[in-house]
């Protein structure tokens, strides 16, 4: 049997995981940076976070699942895209261990990590894909071996949205449970900008007036506004989406694919197109090593592995510029 070590450090989490062939996941391990009240992520701060933990959440990774490295048959690690300090760390922890037990080093998009775990977990074919988190806001669907982008934002991620308005009430990132927590004691609809282009998205004038709004109206309702607001944005793109892709099932996958009210809505969007709507598994939706390990087993697979002088990191890399065989 076919298993392999994945690891993330993309952002806040540094993840380690080993799954097998049949995608059963023997280890999950995670260590979150979390920055002080009121500030956003600080590469610098994360990475050193991550260097830290790095052997102590290895290690418990390859305990849990009761395996040492010379059992492994490849090392994956999140090449990008997201914060250059953080992605180096896993990467070279990566390149030492594939070069030190000679073992092939399989490079994976971060974002494909999400949707590729979320599509195995739920058993979901050919999905229509929602990737919600930190670093994307995107619909997308596998045409001829990639996944395309049939909508996205076109400044900030929605996670990004509700954690910068998180901080503006002096809450940690992620906010986006706390925040979660705020708005269902709101019940008052203040109107709000909705920004949706062609099918695509705009959350940067959004934040700017709920930021303002703090001042006059009460924090409770702002959160509901602001949920209704820009998930209804998220709703309708998919909504198109599917009307026009006719897709059986709707995946969510990403950290924002945790909130309920966001769950309400899409499934109703799915009732009304007969499509069976698939969540990612919450334990699952954050970043993970799992994700990572996954779509390194998908690559490994398809004969897809590098040797680890090649290794490399982009902070900025598409989704869309990935090849997935796979999904030929
Ligand atoms: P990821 O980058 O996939 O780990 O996702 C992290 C993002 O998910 C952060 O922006 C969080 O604030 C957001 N998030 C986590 N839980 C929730 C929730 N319950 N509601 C909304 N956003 C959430
Ligand atoms: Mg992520």
């Amino acid at each position: 049997m076919t298993i392999g070590l994945g690891i993330e450090s993309t952002a806040h989490t540094f993840g380690a995981s080993v799954i097998d062939e049949s995608g059963k996941i023997l280890s999950n391990v995670k260590s979150v940076y979390v920055p002080p009240s009121g500030s956003g992520i600080h590469p610098r701060e994360a990475s050193r976070h991550h260097a830290d933990e790095a052997p102590s959440v290895v290690q418990s990774a390859l305990k849990e699942a009761r395996v040492s490295f010379k059992d492994l048959d490849f090392i994956a690690y999140s090449a990008g895209p997201g914060l250059g300090p953080c992605l180096r760390v896993g990467a070279t922890i990566s390149r030492f261990i594939s070069a030190y037990y000679n073992k092939p080093l399989v490079p994976v998009h971060h974002g494909l990590g999400h949707i590729e775990l979320g599509s195995m977990l739920t058993s979901a074919r050919d999905p229509l894909a929602l990737l919600l988190s930190g670093g994307h806001t995107m619909v997308l669907s596998a045409v001829r071996g990639r996944w395309r982008v049939f909508g996205e934002t076109l400044d900030m991620t929605i996670g990004q949205l509700i954690d910068q308005f998180g901080r503006a009430l002096g809450l940690a990132s992620p906010a986006g449970p706390a925040v979660e927590k705020i708005a269902s004691k709101g019940n008052k609809y203040i109107e709000m900008p909705y920004v949706v282009k062609g099918n695509d998205l705009s959350f940067s004038g959004l934040l700017t007036s709920v930021k303002k709004m703090l001042a006059s109206y009460p924090q409770e309702d702002i959160a509901f506004s602001l949920q209704e607001t820009a998930f209804s944005m998220l709703a309708e793109v998919t909504e198109r989406a599917l009307a026009l892709l006719r897709k059986a099932e709707l995946l969510v996958v990403g950290g924002v694919a945790a909130n309920r009210r966001l769950h309400e809505m899409l499934e109703a969007v799915c009732r009304r197109h007969g499509c069976e709507f698939k969540m990612v598994p919450v334990e699952y939706a954050g970043d993970c090593g799992a994700q990572i390990a996954w779509t390194g087993m998908l690559y490994f697979k398809n004969g897809f592995f590098v040797r680890p002088e090649s290794a490399f990191v982009k902070q900025s890399w598409r989704i869309d510029e990935v090849d997935v065989p796979w999904r030929g």
